[in-house]
């Protein structure tokens, strides 16, 4: 394995707040809830910290409110050892959150206030630019503006940085961003989402990455629940699978896998293995129940094979 590179994540932090409910309420109606749970989350603190769990230097780019749960994320990220210099509190909006109701069935209705997260604009990337030139990787998402997305790739793809679009939740995409992405990882839905093309089988995939590639995206993985993942690089193209597992809870099990890429290839591994890697981890976070407490550490990933 080579040197360590060092990862930039830039993306959204939430706070969640889950109430389980035997069923939800009509339009008007005041129901009890069952219990009542916060935890951490957001798109981009998940795969930040899955990332650094898994042995990646990560620093994390992200705006909070100055609020309770701005300060709380806050000492999370420094506790899970996140560079924290580009982590901004807002003057004005208040910390991104996700009010989610779960049925008896499991079923569930999330509300997503971004706050804070949409405040994330390119003059927060200006303002750190030493940050994001000291990383070989940069990891972003759809849940901070896309103009901020799209400053990140084109100035830095630009550049020779190695950007990675996790595109979800999933919105249309600017020709200009494709150009700039070393790396796109949707899973099945946002495929069907950005390219129109259902997977089914091999073949489908291929056509769906090569949707991505005529953009000039230069590696494809798409990520294929219990399946595992579809990878497409100049060198390699086919699936590999994920270790079989009793699955608990899925919540976070892209996010761990998108984390787990990255810390992958930045420890010096090739796309496949950093693939099957992220396979194991993944995995194991379905195994789990949670977000951010099914995340695997380095040492289990290890320890399960
Ligand atoms: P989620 O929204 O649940 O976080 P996702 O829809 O973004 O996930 P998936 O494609 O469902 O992404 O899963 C991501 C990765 O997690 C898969 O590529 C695979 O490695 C792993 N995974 C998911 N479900 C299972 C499972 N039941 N058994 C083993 N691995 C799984």
């Amino acid at each position: 394995m080579g040197k360590q590179q060092k990862i930039v994540v830039v993306g959204s932090s939430n706070t969640d707040m889950v109430v389980r409910v035997k069923r939800f309420p009509v339009p008007g109606e005041t129901i009890h809830g069952e219990d009542f749970s916060i935890h951490p989350g957001g798109k981009g603190a998940n795969q930040a910290i899955a990332a650094a769990r898994l042995g990646g230097q990560v620093a994390f780019v992200a705006r909070l409110g100055k609020d309770a749960f701005g300060y709380q994320s806050l000492e999370n990220f420094k506790k899970e050892g996140l560079d924290v210099q580009a982590v901004v509190l807002d003057e004005q909006l208040p910390s991104g959150v996700a009010q989610i109701m779960v049925d008896a069935s499991g079923e569930n209705v999330i509300v997503v206030a971004g706050g804070a997260n949409q405040g994330l604009l390119p003059q927060q990337l200006e303002a750190h630019a030493g940050l994001l030139e000291s990383g070989e990787f940069i990891l972003t998402q759809l849940e901070t503006p896309l103009e901020t997305v799209l400053y990140l790739a084109t100035t830095y793809g630009g550049k020779g940085k190695k950007v990675i679009l996790n595109p979800a939740p999933a919105s249309e995409l600017p020709e200009a961003l494709y150009k700039n992405l070393y790396a796109i990882i949707p899973n099945e839905e946002e495929t069907k989402f950005l390219t129109g093309i259902r997977i089914t089988n091999e073949e489908t995939a291929v056509h769906a990455a090569a949707y991505f590639h005529q953009k000039g995206v230069q590696v494809v993985v798409i990520t294929l629940g219990a399946a595992g993942a579809f990878v497409s690089t100049p060198d390699f193209t086919g699936s590999l699978a994920s270790p079989e597992v009793l699955p608990v809870d899925s919540t976070a099990a892209g996010d761990t896998f998108i984390g787990a890429v990255a810390a992958g290839l930045s420890s010096g591994m090739d796309w496949v293995e950093a693939v099957a890697f992220a396979n194991r981890a993944a995995a194991l976070s379905v195994t789990k129940k949670g977000a951010q407490p099914s995340i695997p550490f380095l040492q289990q990933v290890r320890e399960f094979g």
